[in-house]
């Protein structure tokens, strides 16, 4: 029987997992399919505190989990395929086979979002991507012209890095602000190799037929009018959605998908605590999953001492 099962290891997560793992409960932590989290697929990270320069996402993940290592958390390569809390010790199936614990904290974070049209979907891996970290400096993409879809901070740091290897980077938002944070907007609308595309929607990625991407189609949607923009990439930056699918409507869900949370990071489910941006459709920030996910170890541990 396990003590702690922290579920996702993210900003959240891992730091349940320092917090669980000094208070000697031994968490055992799933990586699910992404370990290390969404950071992962950011290159610096600025606003973390205790890094004047910056640090590499990729590597922020790797301190956080060799700290918590440090500590006695053990870090499994698995997936949750399912659970059942329907009292107590909680039930879990991680890669087909069963688990109890008394204690679980979601830290499951979410998943990019896609425009929703047929022709993105056919062309993902052909030119179509949720990740300019991670695609962004393939062949096909060098001295190219590259689209990016969204108006948040996430579509201007892809924009802003993809800058590196595009000849040039056409930002397209649906609106004519952006609601990425100053600093970031600042940067981007004065990049001479950024071109914003404002007002306007992909309606269609082109061409589903040669099985790549060479352009997209856009309407104005305060005109009306349609017209092409040639590009050999198209980089969806339009926001996450939770993941949550995993608990079949065991735990209680808002309005926007996020976990509900009953005060502090319970849920509804006795013994489960959710931390991170699984729960949270407001700040959505490394840090606040960090704190969240201290808060989530903290009250796992109240919890067992009860
Ligand atoms: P976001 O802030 O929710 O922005 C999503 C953007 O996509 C919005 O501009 C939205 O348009 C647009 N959008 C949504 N659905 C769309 C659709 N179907 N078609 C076209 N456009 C669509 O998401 P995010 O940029 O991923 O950021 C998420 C959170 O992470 C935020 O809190 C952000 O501050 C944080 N973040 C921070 C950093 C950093 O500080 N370095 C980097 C990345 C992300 P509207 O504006 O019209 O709603």
């Amino acid at each position: 029987m396990e003590q702690v099962v922290i579920i996702g290891t993210g900003c959240a997560g891992l730091t349940a997992a320092i917090y669980t793992a000094r208070a000697n409960l031994s968490p055992l932590v799933l990586t699910g399919t992404m370990p290390g989290g969404l950071l992962t697929t950011t290159s610096i990270v600025e606003n973390f505190p205790g890094f004047p320069e910056g640090i590499d996402g990729f590597q922020l993940m790797q301190n956080l989990q060799k700290q918590a290592e440090r500590f006695g958390a053990r870090i499994k390569f698995g997936n949750l395929d399912g659970v059942d809390f329907s009292g107590q010790p909680l039930k879990l199936i991680v890669d087909g086979d069963p688990l109890e614990t008394r204690t679980v904290i979601v830290a499951t974070g979410s998943s990019p979002r896609s425009i929703g049209l047929e022709s993105e979907r056919l062309l993902e891996k052909f030119g179509v991507t949720y990740c300019a970290t991670c695609d962004g400096a393939l062949p096909v993409f060098r001295n190219q012209p590259l689209v990016v879809v969204g108006g948040g901070d996430s579509a201007v740091e892809e924009a802003t890095y993809l800058t590196r290897f595009a000849s040039q980077v056409y930002l397209v938002h649906r609106r004519d602000t952006l609601r990425a944070s100053a600093i970031m907007q600042e940067r981007a609308l004065k990049h001479p190799k950024i071109t914003m595309v404002w007002n306007s929607v992909v309606t269609e990625v082109l061409d589903v037929a040669q099985k790549k991407v060479t352009g997209v189609k856009l309407k104005n949607i305060v005109t009306g009018e349609a017209s092409v923009l040639d590009c050999a990439g198209v980089f969806v930056a339009i926001g996450h959605t939770p993941n949550t699918a995993v608990f079949g409507g065991a735990l209680d869900l808002d309005d926007k998908g996020c976990i509900k949370l009953h005060g502090g990071t319970r849920t509804n489910v006795h013994g489960v605590f959710a931390a991170g941006d699984v729960a949270d459709s407001v700040y959505r920030q490394a840090i606040t999953a960090a704190g969240t996910g201290c808060a989530a170890a903290i009250e796992a541990e109240r919890f067992l001492g009860e």
